[in-house]
């Protein structure tokens, strides 16, 4: 006798969902036997938001965000302090800041920190572009609101290098985040709190 698994159609999708970040065998089946109860129409939606969200989002060409329009409705709104930049890691973190109510300046989406064991070098990153957006548009502050872990800090030292130079002020949120944690996951109050008691570098 041979064991069988599941239909090729279901096997190939536990395969996929396994994919995901934080996502094991055993959730992906039980994703999978979910999405194939459920009704046609609810499983069509999810298929059709995963193909509009690679088809329509595009990074802003100031900020780097995600953003279905370009500039992105944060680069383009005449009510944001817009001579404020706070440069993140990720669009995850645009997300947190945002969720905060406490910024109201703009961004600047690294997509990733310098990391030489994972050979991450400042090149693979939106640096270049932040430091001609800080020549062109001669910002007021410019805040590193990155993770601080070692990564984190030694991008925040490597920027502050090149950025000090061209006369902007450049400053990091307070100390208070977890250490080694990540900007995403703090509450709103410790994320808020430590960016209202940002110091210059
Ligand atoms: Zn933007």
């Amino acid at each position: 006798m041979r064991a069988r698994g599941p239909a090729e159609p279901i096997a190939r999708l536990i395969e996929e969902l396994a994919k995901l970040p934080g996502i094991g065998p055993k959730t992906a089946s039980r994703l999978a036997y979910h999405l194939l109860r459920s009704p046609r129409e609810e499983a069509l939606a999810l298929a059709q938001a995963i193909v509009e969200v690679k088809e329509r989002v595009q990074l802003c060409s100031r900020c780097f965000n995600l953003s279905d329009v370009d500039p992105c409705p944060i680069c383009s709104d005449p009510t944001r302090d817009q001579q404020t930049i706070c440069v993140v890691e990720d669009p995850l973190d645009v997300l947190a800041l945002e969720r905060t109510g406490a910024y109201d300046g703009v961004y600047h989406v690294l997509h990733g920190v310098i990391s030489p064991v994972d050979g991450i070098g400042p090149e693979r990153l939106r640096i270049r572009e932040l430091v001609q957006r800080v020549r062109d548009e001669r910002p007021n502050e410019v805040i590193l609101a990155l993770n601080p872990n070692i990564e984190g800090d030694a991008t925040a030292m490597y920027l502050a290098r090149q950025l000090i130079p061209l006369g902007v002020t450049v400053t990091r949120p307070a100390s208070g985040l977890p250490v080694g944690g990540d900007l995403e996951y703090a509450d709103e109050v410790t994320l808020g709190r430590a960016l209202a008691g940002r110091r210059a570098l």
